[in-house]
């Protein structure tokens, strides 16, 4: 089982978990967090790997998963086009496109970053942890809409077939308490939600 350093998310300010992996040559982080608490923590726990370059890999551009992206002192980033949009012009020179796929392997460590379609956010992006666990971010999550739940009905087919075809057992979606979901179950929560729905509507909507 790969090491993951893991960092809980704060509710004031909004800040999303972060997960930190190792490889042979650099560090890896899956979001940053945002405010002041979450950065202390990364810095506390980076201080553990030495002079190893920080990449960071970010779920999507909601300020509570990125907020911190200009205060960390990284190498790489590893983004979506829409992601990169919301960086300062320094931090856009470090950025790599996430348009499909892209993976990195750096000693024992492999790091499967997918482009993945979702209702949430635009460009969104897993990655997947030497294919054992594939974090999600808020990709599974919907929209809201005057109070609504709104999922997008196109995207959510295209995200079921986008996590369906991931090679991983366990997925960890970001603000749960309970850290890892089984696949499987993750998968079939969205597929009820799109078999309730109608073949005729661009949206899928219902209350809280
Ligand atoms: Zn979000």
């Amino acid at each position: 089982m790969t090491a993951i350093n893991y960092i809980g998310s704060y509710t004031e300010p909004l800040s999303a978990d972060i997960f930190i992996v190792e490889g042979e040559k650099n560090v890896y982080m899956y979001d940053t967090g945002n405010g002041e608490k979450s950065l202390n923590d990364v810095k506390n726990v980076l201080c553990a790997y030495g002079d190893k370059m920080v990449n960071v890999i970010l779920s999507h551009f909601h300020p509570d998963h990125m907020g911190n992206i200009d205060k960390i002192n990284k190498e790489k980033i590893y983004a979506s086009a829409n992601t990169i949009k919301y960086m300062n012009e320094k931090d856009k020179e470090l950025s790599e496109i996430v348009s499909d796929r892209l993976e990195i392997t750096d000693g024992k460590l492999n790091l499967d970053i997918i482009y993945l379609p979702s209702s949430h956010a635009k460009g969104c992006i897993a990655m997947n942890i030497n294919r054992e666990i594939c974090l999600l971010g808020d990709a599974t999550y919907s929209t809201m809409k005057a109070g609504q739940i709104v999922y997008n009905r196109s995207l959510l087919s295209e995200e079921i077939a986008t996590l369906d075809k991931i090679d991983t057992k366990k997925f960890v979606l970001s603000h749960q308490k309970g850290l890892f979901k089984s696949k499987e179950s993750v998968i079939n929560e969205l597929k009820e939600i799109y078999k309730s729905s109608n073949k005729n509507d661009a949206y899928i909507s219902f209350g809280k």
